[in-house]
């Protein structure tokens, strides 16, 4: 059976500043190296101190995971040289001496399948390398500190996954989860990072590191599953070892060969103190934390009547959860929810799109109140919910501009029913025996009407002219 598990580094973008420093946490668009202190690249004679918001957020998350916050923590220092370690070592956390990492032994459900989360642990981040041209070809390899020393929350899974999509799966749910609890903003460049250890039935377990997105996350994984079972049908040994994923060939390629773990030599670190975490504060959080997304989706099915499968896709964006939160009232929850979800959900989807969106709560509370009281169809609707995301104007002016008020004066709908009936004589004819020649007549009228007739009255009209 095939056994996957994984490693997920998850920036803790929200904070002010690093973990154990006063630089800024968010050192995306900065020049470089202008993000850095003297504790920050390691300077001799620096000291460390623990920042608590950190320790705050990584603790939510540990909650959210279902898992156990130990009444102590502690720091210890992980010993590797590599040009963008300035200290040689990374400050983290390590199950040893008595103490332990920020969380341990939860759990998340996706779909049937339990997984089960082995640690979390608080550390610092490396800075980054920077490569002049391609990684491949430069001679010249540039460090930028500016990202040495924010803060990451490492989660480490069991090995509980049967298949990459299982693990796709998780991946979203953990995206959305840290995005909900307001710790990080994981769509940005590089703020959750994802390493897997794979392996098949009569295999050894290989990790694979460097993988940039989800989706490659899946695609390195079926990558590996398809090399080392054609290895062991081959009777050929798959080699415990470390692979990277080389984005541009598709394919997973053997490292360099794995530190161990008493290779990195871990140590106490001793310029920070054991932290004592009282469980007051930690019931005190979970009174702060937000609403869980799972609470959120059995409020709108509950509350409000909105279809299952509406309010798990809406309950798990924290965009345009927000945005329904903010505009919807009791009257029109159900259609908000449905605007939100199948028409404008499929025209922003990414963040650059949601940023441009330029309409207002108001608006879209406007446009569902005109929907549900009939002042206009769901097809109109549509039409003015994309003049509404460009322009932000009031529903009431594209009404007027665009001429989108409900036909549903009964004598001009005769008059353009009129006009379908004398140009689609065969199909009137042929109405009696083929019902499915009713939708199209009724088809032919919304057209007509760009899509301002009311469809039940519109049927209704058609069907006493037919007479039945
Ligand atoms: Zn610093």
């Amino acid at each position: 059976m095939t056994k996957i598990g994984l490693e997920i580094h998850c920036q803790l973008t929200k904070l002010e500043s690093k973990l154990f420093c006063s630089c800024k946490a968010d050192y995306r668009n900065l020049p470089p190296n202008s993000n850095i202190c003297p504790v920050c690249v390691g300077l001799p004679g620096s000291l460390p101190a623990l920042n608590k918001k950190a320790v705050e957020k990584a603790s939510m998350i540990s909650i959210a995971l279902g898992c156990k916050i130990p009444e102590k923590i502690s720091f210890f220092r992980k010993n590797y040289f590599y040009p963008d370690l300035p200290k040689n070592f990374q400050i983290t956390q390590y199950n040893a001496y008595g103490s332990a990492s920020i969380g341990s032994d939860g759990t998340v459900q996706i779909e049937e399948k339990e997984i089960r989360i082995r640690r979390i642990q608080l550390e610092e981040d490396p800075g980054r390398l920077v490569y002049e041209g391609s990684s491949q070809k430069t001679q010249i390899t540039l460090v930028d500190y500016n990202r040495a020393g924010t803060p990451l929350v490492e989660i480490v899974t069991e090995p509980d996954f049967e298949n990459p999509r299982q693990v796709r799966i998780f991946l979203n749910v953990l995206a959305d989860l840290v995005e909900n609890l307001g710790v990080s903003d994981p769509y940005l460049e590089g703020a959750m990072r994802v390493d897997g250890n794979i392996s098949v039935e009569k295999g050894n377990r290989v990790e694979i590191k460097n993988v940039g997105s989800f989706r490659d996350v899946e695609k390195a994984l079926h990558f590996e599953i398809t090399r080392q079972q054609s290895l062991v049908n081959r009777g050929i040994e798959v080699a415990a070892e470390t692979r990277h994923w080389d984005d541009a060939r598709k394919i997973t390629v053997s490292s360099r060969s794995k530190e161990e773990e008493h290779d990195y030599r871990y140590l106490p670190e001793a310029d920070i103190p054991i932290i004592r975490i009282a469980q007051d504060r930690i019931e005190n959080l979970k009174k702060q934390m937000p609403e869980s997304i799972a609470a959120k989706k059995e409020r709108y099915i509950k509350k409000y009547g909105i279809p299952q499968q509406v309010a798990d896709v809406l309950s798990s964006d924290k965009f345009y959860s927000d945005l329904f939160e903010k505009s919807h009232t009791e009257y029109n929850a159900k259609e908000i929810a449905n605007i939100i979800t199948t028409d404008l959900m499929g025209f922003a989807d990414t963040r650059e799109k949601k940023a441009e969106l330029k309409l207002t709560n108001q608006n879209i509370s406007d446009l569902a109140d005109a929907i549900v009281s009939g002042a206009m169809t769901r097809n109109s609707g549509k039409i003015a919910l994309q003049e509404m995301v460009k322009t932000g104007k009031p529903l009431s002016d594209i009404m007027s501009s665009l001429d989108l008020g409900n036909m549903n004066d009964a004598s001009s709908l005769e008059k353009i029913i009129d006009e379908v009936f004398a140009e689609e004589e065969k199909a009137v004819s042929e109405a009696g025996q083929n019902p499915d020649t009713i939708n199209y007549i009724v088809g032919k009228v919304m057209r007509k009407t760009k899509g301002k007739a009311d469809p039940g009255m519109t049927l209704e009209i058609i069907r006493k002219r037919l007479s039945f």
